[in-house]
This record gives structure tokens, sequence and C-alpha cells, in this order.
């Protein structure tokens, strides 16, 4: 008896409340469940969003299609479940890439209408989203490297120049009107952005010169430069990065462009000097990832040779510096040449070129990336650039040892865009000479 009064007495309570919670106004608990909803929706998103970062990562032949249907279809339902969430626009670029890369492999038009599904989607219903002026250039880039579609393709880019001209994006869509007008004049060479260069009367500074750029991917084979606990290495972070910025180039421009390893190989500092005067280059980039031993330390700073007294510019040069030790420099020689060689360096056309990366770095990463720290220019011994008798700059890209910078580093979306923006910071350059 007493077992069943006390079960009664706990039912009893049960309906207290239950009966307490409905008596809350109905407003207070649907905020709480939107809210809760909310933060499981982020959840969820991230977790897509590191199965899509994977699946890139893993797979860039897409050998596994199945697997790339499926996230596609997991970002459509995520975003027709979660209309509001911001994530969403980017859940839909990111199942427009998918499409787009399974088109690529497969060849079979359904991946591309669901492409253009989503495209039209996000137009409609986020046209004011930073991502807009992205997807306006995908969809254009699909229309033009993929279907061959040159006048739908150029509607896409005079969108892009018309209602996104403070964006980022701006450039690229310029330079990708003009390689269309050139592929209409030169339909029989297959080689159209070559033609361009040598066609073009004149009226434009990318196109009336061979512009000759060399990339220095920091540091290679034995020698890792910076790496964090999770294994991620400086060598191969700027080697992709530079690989990546080679093809927007090549894409994009007449330019040659050489890097001074195109593997993970031990190449010394003056070696890619060298290389870069050999070449005749009309500007050099050295690119690199930051470390500190402070941890909270994070954001990108482009450095120019010079001597300064300021003492963590000095650190750092120091560290770059280190892989002297491997190849047959000297380190006692760096003192000698720096006062010796830095007059020979292009330096007032190395600080233009340097506020012109770092600013185009900040303004392109800030807008997709939450927390991209301006740093600045900077000016530092660096040995890499000594010597160089061209416009000179070295970019430390995120820190590897920072928690938020590593994440991101270690995305080959944000690798793309640290390419993008260095191509838009390089035509920039020109166009300003
Ligand atoms: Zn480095």
């Amino acid at each position: 008896m007493k077992k069943i009064k006390s079960i009664f007495l706990t039912l009893i309570c049960l309906l207290c409340l239950v009966l307490s919670f409905n008596s809350t106004p109905s407003y207070a608990l649907s905020d709480i469940t939107s809210y809760n909803n909310a933060n499981i929706s982020i959840k969820v998103f991230e977790n897509l969003e590191n199965e899509f970062l994977k699946l890139r990562n893993e797979d860039p032949q897409v050998e596994r299609i199945n697997e790339w249907e499926t996230l596609a279809r997991k970002f459509e339902i995520f975003f027709d479940k979660n209309e509001r969430l911001s994530q969403s626009a980017q859940g839909m670029y990111d199942a427009t890439i998918l499409y787009e890369e399974l088109y690529k492999k497969v060849k079979s038009e359904k991946y591309l209408d669901r492409a253009f599904i989503i495209i039209e989607k996000f137009l409609k219903d986020y046209s004011n989203h930073y991502l807009a002026d992205d997807i306006l250039i995908k969809k254009g880039d699909i229309y033009l490297f993929l279907l061959n579609d040159y006048e739908k393709s150029k509607d896409c880019y005079n969108e892009v120049m018309k209602n996104y001209n403070q964006g980022d994006m701006y450039e690229l869509a310029k330079a990708r009107i003009k390689l269309i007008l050139d592929k209409k004049n030169n339909n029989t060479t297959s080689n159209f952005i070559g033609q361009q260069v040598r066609n073009n009367g004149g009226e434009d500074k990318f196109t009336n010169s061979n512009f000759v750029i060399v990339i220095d991917p920091g540091h290679g084979g034995e020698e890792g430069g910076a790496k964090n606990n999770s294994g991620l290495m400086e060598k191969d972070l700027t080697l992709d990065m530079a690989l990546k910025l080679e093809r927007i180039l090549k894409q994009n421009t007449g330019f040659n462009v050489y890097l001074t390893r195109r593997t993970d190989k031990f190449v010394s500092l003056g070696e890619r000097t060298e290389f870069a005067n050999a070449k005749q280059a009309d500007l050099f980039i050295s690119l690199h990832i930051n470390a500190s031993p402070n941890k909270s330390a994070y954001g990108i700073e482009t450095y120019y040779l010079d001597n300064t007294d300021d003492k963590s510019s000095r650190k750092l040069a120091e560290r770059e510096n280190k892989s002297l030790t491997f190849g047959n420099g000297k380190i006692d020689d760096l003192q000698f040449m720096l006062s010796d060689l830095i007059q020979s360096a292009k330096q007032e056309e190395s600080i233009v070129l340097a506020n012109n990366v770092q600013r185009e770095l900040i303004k392109h990463l800030d807008k997709r990336w939450r927390g991209i720290k301006n740093l600045g220019v900077k000016k530092a011994p660096f040995y890499v650039l000594v010597g160089a008798h061209m416009p000179c700059i070295l970019v430390e890209t995120l820190f590897i040892d920072n928690y938020q910078d590593a994440k991101k580093l270690s995305n080959e979306n944000f690798r793309q865009d640290v390419a993008h923006a260095l191509y838009v910071a390089i035509l920039r350059f020109f166009d300003e000479k």
C-alpha cells in the first residue's frame, strides 16, 4: 500500500511539473526550443563541414561518388530545414561545389541541374549574403568552363561587377569577361589565354606584357618549418597554397608562373632567389606560416626586406633563416650580405606589393572566415629575400600553433581563398605600376 501511495505521489508531482511547463508563456518555451534547435543545427552543420573538408581532401579525384552524392543531399536537407540560418547559405555553396565536382567526374546532367537549382535559390533568398558574389562567379564558371556558354557566363560576371562592385570578386569577374572576349576573338586557338597576351593592343597592363611571377613555397623536405601538435606542417601548407595560386594565375592571365619547388624537397634559401633572378622575375612572393610560443598569437603579416630593431620581427627572421644551416649558405655571411644587398632590392616597389598583399588578404579572408587579425606590413632581414633583383615579399599566413588559425589553415577552402586574395593583389600591383 505504501508503495502504491508513493507511486501515486510521484505521478502527481510529474503532472504538476508538466502543468507548470505548460503554464509557462508559450513564446518563452518556443524561444528556448528554437534556441536549442539553432544550437543543434549549428553542431550538425559543423559536422557536415568537417565531412565536406575530409572528403575533398581524401578524395580529390571524386572516386567515392556515393559519398559525394550523399553529402550533397545532407547539405540540401540541412538548408531546407534551417532556412533562416546563415550556415544554410554556406551549405548551399558547399553543395554546389559537390555537384559541380560530381558533374566534372561523371558528366551526368542531373548534377548540374541540382547545382543550378541551389544557386538560384541562394540568389533569391540570400542576395545580401557575403557568398552571393562568390556563387554568381561559380555559376558563371560552370557556364564558361563546363558548358562553353559564353553569353550566360558573361551575364553572371556582369552581374557581379554591377551589383557587387565593392566585393572581392570584382577583379575576378572583370578578368573572366576579358577571357570570354578573347576566347571569342581567337576561337581557332585552344591556348586563348596566351593569345590574350599577344593580341591585345596594349590597352591593358596585364595583357600587353608577359609578367614573370616566382612563387616560393617556404621550407620543404627535411626542413619542415613550423608545425603543430596535430601534425600540420608549414612546408605542406605553403606548397599547397603556391600550387593553388599558380593554377589561378595560369587560368586567368598570360603571366609566366614558376615555383621554386613543386614537391616536398629541400631547396636552400640562396637557390630560391637565384632561381627568381635567373627567370628574370617581375615579382617574388615567399609563402610562410607563422608560429609563436604565445599560443594566443594569431593573424596575418606581410614582410619586405630590411633591417629592423623590432625584436619580434628579428626573432621571426631568425627562425625563417634557420634553414641556412641545412644548405650550403653560412649563417656568418648573413650580416655581410644584408648590409650589402638590401640596397639592391627594389624596396619601394616591395613595400607597395607588401601593402597590396596584406590589404587583399585581410579584405578577402575576413569576409569568409571570421577572426582574421591584421598584423600589418613589417620589415625584417629575411635571407630568402636577400639578393632578389625584383620586388619581393614574404607572407606569414596565420599561426600554425594557434587553435583557430590552425583550423582555418587545415581547411582546403581557406587555402584556396588565400591563393585568390594573392592573385587579386598581384593584379592590383601590376595595374598600379
Ligand atoms: Zn617559414
